[in-house]
């Protein structure tokens, strides 16, 4: 039986110790696209980075491909792409060359890289449609075009499942349709994708499941047609039941503290 890509059971995960977030249970299988939606500074990117060994893992279960966490070895399985992308501007390389560096963990480095390194950097670089630019320095290209060339990089590692933060953020209306066009075709060829947005709208056509994550918990977890369900009828609620209620939701968080520290009641709706 193929095991669940991502299993958290009653996960926390944080920084020094301190919970950012807790009580997190979510399955993705294979060939889910799943959205992982919520307010900034909810903890959908500390969720992200605990899978990634990047944020510490505080409690509850969480398995890769069904092998625990601390016993992943070769986390190779797992491809990201930051929200914040790193490709400096003062270190020449073009996109062809960033995009090989996915292919680094899959081979010693004294072995250079061989025909099938190379085609399967071809075809990331097609992927996301930037063949024509394969050979231009990434620092001339645009942010959306930097962030398609991260997520060549991150499938040229052929990885089980794709983490990928706020991928549409911070690019103009134009280079959000290529991105969600570059997503929809990764969804339609079975890529399995878990993808913080903090905004529904760029991605809502090609998720099949939406977690909402709120004050560092997880308060829904359903298909889109479900969440649709579940907005209206909280729009419908808020309207005419839940008003005060849902001004004592606002979140009230001081500066410096976490999701969790916060006394903001949960959202139950
Ligand atoms: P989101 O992705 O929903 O915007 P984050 O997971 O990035 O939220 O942040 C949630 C909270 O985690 C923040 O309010 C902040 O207090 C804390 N946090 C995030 N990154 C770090 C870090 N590197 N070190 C310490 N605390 C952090």
């Amino acid at each position: 039986m193929t095991p669940s890509t991502l299993v958290l059971r009653d996960a926390a995960f944080g920084y020094a110790d301190r919970r950012v977030v807790a009580g997190v249970s979510l399955t993705v299988e294979p060939g889910d696209v799943v959205a992982l939606l919520g307010p900034n500074g909810s903890g959908k990117s500390t969720i992200v980075r605990g899978v990634l060994g990047l944020a510490e893992h505080l409690g509850g279960e969480v398995e890769v491909l069904g092998t625990p966490l601390a016993q992943l070895s070769d986390r190779t399985s797992i491809g990201y792409v930051p929200q914040h992308h790193s490709l400096s501007t003062s270190v020449s390389a073009t996109v062809r060359e960033v995009v090989a560096c996915g292919r680094l963990p899959h081979r010693p480095w004294w072995r250079r890289a061989g025909a099938e390194d190379r085609r399967l950097v071809d075809e990331a670089i097609e992927t996301v449609g930037l063949t024509d630019r394969a050979r231009e320095e990434v620092s001339h290209l645009s942010g959306g075009q930097q962030r398609r060339v991260l997520i060549a990089r991150a499938l040229a590692a052929q990885p089980s499942v794709l983490l990928m933060d706020e991928p549409t953020a911070g690019v103009d209306t134009a280079n959000q349709h290529i991105l969600a066009d570059v997503l929809g075709r990764l969804a339609a060829t079975g890529t399995t994708m878990l993808i913080v947005t903090h905004e529904l709208d760029a991605v809502r056509d090609i998720v099949s499941r939406v977690v909402c994550v709120s004050a560092g918990h997880i308060d829904f977890d359903g298909t889109s047609a479900e969440y649709a369900l579940h907005t209206s009828a909280h729009a419908i609620g808020s309207d005419h039941h839940h008003i005060d209620e849902d001004v004592v939701r606002v979140p009230s968080t001081p500066p410096g503290s976490g999701p969790l520290d916060s006394a903001t009641t949960r959202s139950t709706a």
